[in-house]
């Protein structure tokens, strides 16, 4: 008889504790847990916008370096003295990487936007984080492998990237640089003349958003043109323009 208690003891205790209250109580902790030590993750290593009401933007540019547009570029924002940050592909700097080099001796945040520029849409996580971490060299070694106490950042071709690659990221002290406001898919197949599709994009700028724009597309030509003026606009509409390393200081 004993035997047969102890033996049933267990199933009893556990279909009380696993009881349908029992049960939902126990799910919503974990999945909060679960959520909390998740959502510490993607707040720490997955940046889409700074969470602030001050008109601070970050501007970002993808796809560079290219031997025309990115020296156009650096003119502008040497011209307006605007930071910005540069998500280069490893294979593209390897044939220009004085470019990269020029970048970061103006202030500019030149970080890793992986090595090939290939879609990565159906990469594992090793394989994301390896393509991206190869182009992380790549961006080192170029700019002398001075880059001591610096934020990895980085972008992952056309921004896919895995919740364990990101995880991945998280561990190794990087951060992951989404954005939150595309130029480019607003803007590349406007017919609106420069001045109304300009303002139209400044207005829809909130506190906080990173801007995504190509250097090293076909579209650069557009960009390069708006650049200036929607720098200006957003400066007359009480912006200032800062990096993320600015924006993560204590
Ligand atoms: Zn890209």
């Amino acid at each position: 008889m004993s035997v047969e208690v102890s033996k049933r003891f267990p199933s009893r205790f556990w279909a009380k504790v696993l009881s349908w209250p029992a049960a939902a109580c126990l799910a919503t902790v974990v999945v909060g847990f679960s959520a909390l030590a998740a959502g510490q993750v993607m707040h720490a290593a997955y940046i889409t916008r700074w969470p602030t009401c001050e008109k601070v933007v970050v501007l970002t540019f993808d796809d560079g370096p290219d031997p025309v547009s990115t020296p156009r570029t650096l003119e502008i924002l040497k011209s307006r003295d605007v930071p910005a940050m540069f998500f280069v592909s490893g294979n593209r700097s390897a044939t220009i990487p004085r470019i990269n080099y020029r970048a970061y001796d103006e202030h500019h945040i030149v970080a890793s936007h992986s090595r090939s520029h290939r879609n990565m849409r159906g990469f594992s996580a090793d394989q994301q984080i390896e393509e991206l971490y190869l182009g992380e060299a790549d961006v080192v070694k170029q700019l002398g492998g001075d880059l001591t106490g610096r934020v990895r950042y980085l972008r992952a071709p056309a921004g896919r990237i895995s919740p364990l690659a990101l995880l991945r990221i998280w561990q190794d002290g990087g951060v992951y640089v989404a954005w939150s406001s595309a130029y480019d898919k607003r803007t590349f197949f406007e017919v609106a003349p420069q001045a109304e599709r300009v303002l139209k994009y400044v207005e829809s700028i909130r506190p906080g958003d990173v801007i995504l724009m190509h250097d090293g597309s076909p579209h650069a030509e557009q960009t390069l043109e708006d650049l200036p003026l929607i720098i200006d606009a957003l400066r007359d509409r009480g912006y200032t323009f800062v990096t993320l390393d600015d924006l993560r200081k204590p």
